[in-house]
This record gives C-alpha cells, sequence and structure tokens, in this order.
C-alpha cells in the first residue's frame, strides 16, 4: 500500500471477529499523555497523513472486503476487474456468486468473499430498498459500528477501515503491522482478542488523530519495527516502547 492510498485492510482476516464497540468517552488526558507523544514522534518522522476526501462506504466496504489476504495492487485490481464487470451494485446483486467469485478470482479467497460481498448486497436492499450507504457519513462512530456489525463476515478490522477511510469517523482500523507494534510498545497486551484490541485502542486514541496514527504505524511497521529484527536504536519512539526500553 502506497502511504497516500487507503491502508488495507487485509493482512489478516478478521471475517469472523465479533464487532468492536466504540466508547462514548474517549480516554482520561492522563491515560493519553504517552500515546499523544508517540504520535506527535511518529508524525515527525513519517509527516502527517490526510484523509482529506471522503468516498462512498459500500465501495469501500467491497474493496477492503477484496484487499483480505493478497497485495494491494492484487486488490485494486480486482475492484476494478469487479466494477467493469458490474458498473453498478445492482447488477451484481443479480450475478450467481460464481460470476463474481470468477470476476475476483486474481485477489485469492475468491469463494469466500464473492459469498461474503452477494450476502451483504442481498442484506442491504432488503433492509434498505437500495443498495446505498451514504447515510453512514452522518452516523456517530457507535451508531456506525453498530450497523455494519450486522453483516456475516464482517469484522471489526474491515469495520474501522471502511467508517475512517471513507467517512472520516473516528474508528481506529488494527491490521499486522499495527498489532505487533503495539504489542511490543505496550499499547495491548500480548495476548488480546482482535476485538478488544479495537476497544482499546478506540478508547486511547485521541480525537483528531485516527488516521495519522493508523497510517504512521503501518509506514513504521514497514520502516523500523519490521516482523524481525526491529531497528530500535532509529526508533523515534523508543522511549515509549517497552520492548525497546529493554535494549537500553
Ligand atoms: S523501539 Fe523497537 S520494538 Fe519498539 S516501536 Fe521502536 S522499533 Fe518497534
Amino acid at each position: 500500500m502506497s502511504a497516500s492510498s487507503p491502508p488495507a485492510a487485509a493482512d489478516e482476516d478478521d471475517r469472523n471477529s465479533p464487532p468492536a464497540t466504540v466508547d462514548a468517552a474517549a480516554a482520561p488526558p492522563d491515560e493519553q499523555r504517552p500515546i499523544r507523544y508517540i504520535i506527535q514522534n511518529l508524525e515527525r518522522a513519517y509527516g502527517v497523513p490526510q484523509n482529506s476526501r471522503r468516498s462512498d462506504p459500500l465501495d469501500m466496504l467491497v474493496r477492503i472486503i477484496l484487499s483480505q489476504a493478497t497485495s494491494d495492487t492484487n486488490s485494486r485490481r480486482t475492484f476494478d476487474a469487479l466494477k467493469r464487470r458490474f458498473p453498478t451494485w445492482d447488477a451484481a446483486l443479480r450475478a450467481r456468486e460464481s460470476t463474481i467469485a470468477r470476476t475476483i478470482q486474481s485477489g485469492g479467497l475468491a469463494n469466500q468473499k464473492a459469498a461474503v460481498i452477494k450476502s451483504l448486497l442481498r442484506q442491504i436492499k432488503q433492509e434498505r430498498g437500495a443498495l446505498d450507504l451514504s447515510f453512514l457519513h452522518q452516523l456517530p462512530p457507535a451508531a456506525a459500528v453498530r450497523y455494519l456489525s450486522r453483516f456475516r463476515g464482517i469484522g471489526p478490522k474491515t469495520i474501522a477501515c471502511t467508517l475512517l477511510f471513507a467517512c472520516r469517523t473516528e474508528v481506529f482500523p488494527l491490521d499486522t503491522h499495527i498489532f505487533r507494534i503495539l504489542r511490543r510498545v505496550g499499547l495491548i497486551p500480548q495476548k488480546c482478542t482482535d476485538r478488544r484490541a479495537h476497544e482499546i485502542m478506540n478508547a486511547l486514541v485521541p480525537t483528531g488523530k485516527f488516521y495519522s496514527f493508523h497510517v504512521n504505524l503501518i509506514r513504521h511497521g514497514r520502516a523500523l519495527c519490521r516482523p524481525r529484527d526491529p531497528l530500535c536504536e532509529r526508533c523515534p519512539i523508543v522511549e515509549y516502547c517497552d520492548y525497546g526500553q529493554t535494549l537500553i
């Protein structure tokens, strides 16, 4: 994923995870202090990413589903192929699941993703009468998360990515890089469910910093805090990191 594109949901499959909740009250200011420094230092190191444009939430939701377990390039190609074959979501809804699966085959897990997309479109159409989720732009975070949690195969990360990237709703998505870094830093426990980790971060991240922190953690995970042999000696947040402190 390039830093300017919406971060992928997707190197972990969260389709079976229960939804995370968004607490109305974020963490008290004292608890937020270390995370504010962490965000500030990451912004100094990697810049201040901006999510300046809203986009269609249903398009984004399908994009995120397609991004699971594949590369960003592949997932973009798969989404483009799907939109070429079905210019409207109504056309996709009328198609056989097997046709959708063939169209998205190059992105991997095609049968599972086609089943999730087809069932999602069917349920939205039944419940709302139109394949349009633009009302999500107006919903507060907790209500938007609650709404998206009703769909089979849509987990906390997919929900958070959709809302943060398409609607700029402040819900924090955790991907593989982010889980690894937050565990090392000590902001989430070593053993922690996907759902719980999302809840902890939704409460901790200060307002206005959800997108920047998400993107910069991914940048940091690729640049320095790599899965193996993290480059702690060059790390801008080493002083706030449990793992980094054990090396000093
Ligand atoms: S100090 Fe090391 S382990 Fe901690 S965040 Fe930085 S690179 Fe990762």
